[in-house]
Parts: structure tokens; sequence; C-alpha cells
């Protein structure tokens, strides 16, 4: 019996403890992680570095209150800024709260430049943006909302791909443009370079702000810090979460000093965003981000596994249909519902985790390994082999 509400699906499987890219479960079984909290843990489960950081810092202070200043978010904010096109970060503890805060940022720019009757946000239908009200509304998802009204409102939609429809979409009450540069839940798919630097040019045009949710496929999950760098655009404002933190809840919002003169002592604020002990692990991470060649590794490696998946797709071309995303933000799209063939590579030791349109995850750490590469790559292909729909 549990006691836990059942808004989850759980798979029937518990975990004793982790280390880097392996799971053990309480039945003593080894798993290949390949969720990593969905795209969560960054650097692996329990890596040296961060128990190290969480260590120190715990034992000097865990939480103070914004009302002080707190050196640890001061000096996270600075590097975030220093290596990025942002200005400004404001902190959080999740990502539904980084992508709302993102909508009252750019809200509250054209309400402080005496522009209030802009205030609607233009996404993609079904994409994702978290699970507040607002967010929910924000992703049009019907499944998302049912049961959920009234309504918020503010949101306007335009289908993935439709360009055409997008641009009809944008009016005098349009404030922004918010999308996920890769989209995760939705399928693992990409926003070409050339379309985000469309985007960028109608977003300078109509003067309306470009958020780009780097929540799920930010902070080197693109083998760049940001998944749009390879664009050379500049987004107006960027929220993040997963990976920021290792695996210890962190939310935060990347934003231009033009948008964050709008955010004035008051305007919004968190009990819990930026304490010490979060700031503290953020920072770890960071170190460890930003060493020399860390990104380059990961482009290397997840070039070679993008390689390794398309020889298996090619083999099976029946039941792979394709090998999507970017950097260690992979899919696998199937022909048929994926929930089986999950299934089966987990009876084979190796987690994944589903995404819409058939699409099957795969999410290792940034530090995975060649030879935890060469492992999944065994596993998929024998999956494949024993296959029958
Ligand atoms: C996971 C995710 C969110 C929501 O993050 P939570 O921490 O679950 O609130 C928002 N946007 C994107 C793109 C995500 O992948």
């Amino acid at each position: 019996m549990s006691f836990l509400v059942k808004n989850y699906n759980r798979r029937k499987i518990s975990f004793k403890y982790g280390k880097g890219s392996f799971l053990y479960s309480v039945n003593g079984k080894k798993y290949l992680d390949f969720v990593q909290g969905i795209a969560v843990n960054s650097l692996g489960h329990s890596n040296p570095y961060l128990v190290k950081a969480i260590n120190k810092q715990s034992k000097k202070l865990w939480h103070v209150s914004n009302a002080f200043i707190i050196s640890e978010a001061e000096k996270l904010a600075k590097r975030l800024t220093q290596k990025t096109f942002a200005d400004y970060v404001l902190f959080q503890n999740s990502g539904a709260e980084a992508t709302e805060a993102a909508i009252k940022i750019a809200r509250r720019y054209f309400y402080s430049i005496g522009q209030e009757k802009k205030n609607r946000i233009l996404c993609i239908k079904n994409s994702f943006h978290g699970r507040t009200l607002a967010t929910i509304f924000a992703s049009g998802s019907r499944k998302m909302t049912e049961g959920f009204g009234p309504k918020v409102d503010g949101f306007d939609h335009f289908e993935f791909g439709d360009h055409k429809g997008l641009k009809k979409a944008i009016n005098s009450k349009t404030a922004a443009i918010m999308i996920e540069t890769v989209l995760g839940e939705g399928g693992i798919k990409v926003i070409p370079d050339w379309c985000l630097k469309e985007l960028r040019k109608i977003c300078n045009k109509k003067k309306i702000l470009l958020i780009l949710d780097e929540v799920q496929c930010g902070i080197g999950r693109s083998g760049k810090f940001f998944a749009f760098e390879n664009s050379k655009i500049k987004p107006d404002i960027v929220p993040i979460a997963k990976g920021i933190g290792g695996g210890f809840p962190i939310g935060a919002v990347l934003m231009t000093k033009k948008v964050a003169s709008g955010m004035v002592p008051g305007s919004h604020g968190s009990t819990f965003g930026g304490n010490p002990l979060a700031m503290s692990v953020g920072n770890a991470v960071l170190d460890q981000i930003f060493k020399k060649n860390f990104l380059k590794n990961i482009k290397k490696i997840s070039l070679y596994f993008h390689n390794e998946l398309n020889k298996i797709k090619n083999d099976y071309p029946n039941i792979i249909k394709d090998v999507r995303g970017v950097g260690l933000l992979i899919g696998l799209q199937l022909f048929h519902d994926q929930t089986k063939f999950i299934k089966n590579l987990e009876n084979n030791q190796l987690l994944t985790i589903r995404a819409a349109e058939n699409v099957i995850r795969v999410l290792p750490p940034l530090t995975v390994k060649k030879k935890e590469i060469d492992l999944a790559i065994k596993i998929i292909r024998k999956v494949c082999k024993e296959y029958k729909k």
C-alpha cells in the first residue's frame, strides 16, 4: 500500500544507491542509467566532487533568506553571466518556476515601459514548460490542462514547424515568443539553427522578446553550454533548471539587462530560491562543466553515440524510424508504441524514458564513458534483434 498520490505511473523498481552512470536496485541488480533523473544528474550519481561540495557547505550554512546578501548566489550568477548572453540571473527551485518567472519577467518588462497591453506569450502547441497553472496553459496541451480550468489566459499557439502560422499569430498584444530550443517531452525535436535565426529576426522586427526554455537541453547537454549557441543568436530570457543542480533542485532565469530593468524590489520572490546549499552545488556543477575540454568531450562522445545508433537504425529499419536530438539529448523514434521496447531495455538493465511521438529518450550523464555507451549500444542491438511487436 502506497500513501503517495497516484499521479505517476511508476515502474516497479527501486534503487538503493547510484554511482556515476549506474544505479543499483534494492534487489541487487545493476542498471545502466540513461535516464539520470530526466537529464538532471548531469554529472552522474553521487559524483565525488558534488558530494564533497554539499558536505562542506552543509556544515556551514543551508538557508538564510533573500532578505540578505547570499555570496554563493552572487558567485553562481556572476559565473553564469560571464559565460553567456545574460547580464542578470534570478534563482528559483524548479523548471516550472523558472519558466513561469520568465513569463512574468517578459510581461513586467512591457509594463515597465508603459506597454502593459503587450502581455501575451506565443508558444508551440504541445510543448512543455512545466506543471504550474500558467505553464500548462502555455504548453497548450489538452492532456495536461484537462480538468484544471478555468483556463489561464495570455497564451497563443502555433504548430511546430508552421512558420506561416507563427507569423500570423503575432499581433500587437504579443510580448514574447517562448519555445524550447529542443522540445524534450515533445519528442526530442530540435529547432534548427536557421529557424532560431529567423525567430530572432522576427522578434527584432516586431519588438517582442525571445524566451528560449533550456530547462532540459541546457547546461552542456547539447555539447554547448546552451543548445541555442550554435545558431549564434542571443535570446532575451532563458529559463534553466534540470542539469544545473546535478540532482539538487535549482531553477534559474537568465536575462539581458534591458529585460531585467522591469524587475524591482518586491516584483518577484522565492523563499528557497538561491539558498546557500543549492548555490554551492550549482557552483560545483559549473566547476566541472566549465573545465577545459568538458564540452568538447560531450561533442565527441555524443557523435560516436549517434553514429552507432544510426547503424542500428540501418540494421533495423522496420523498428527504428529516426535517431534525433543533439549531444547527449537523444531520441530514438520507433514506428510503434515504445512502451514494450523500453521495458525490454530495462529487462536488459538499461534504463531509458519515453517522450511523445513514440520516442525513447536516451539521457546519459554528461560524464558518460565510451565503454558505457558501448554497453548501451549492445543492449539496444540485442533488444532490436529479439523484438516482436
Ligand atoms: C522539465 C521541464 C520543465 C519543468 O521543470 P520542473 O522542474 O519539472 O518543474 C520546463 N521546461 C522544460 C523544457 C522541461 O524539460
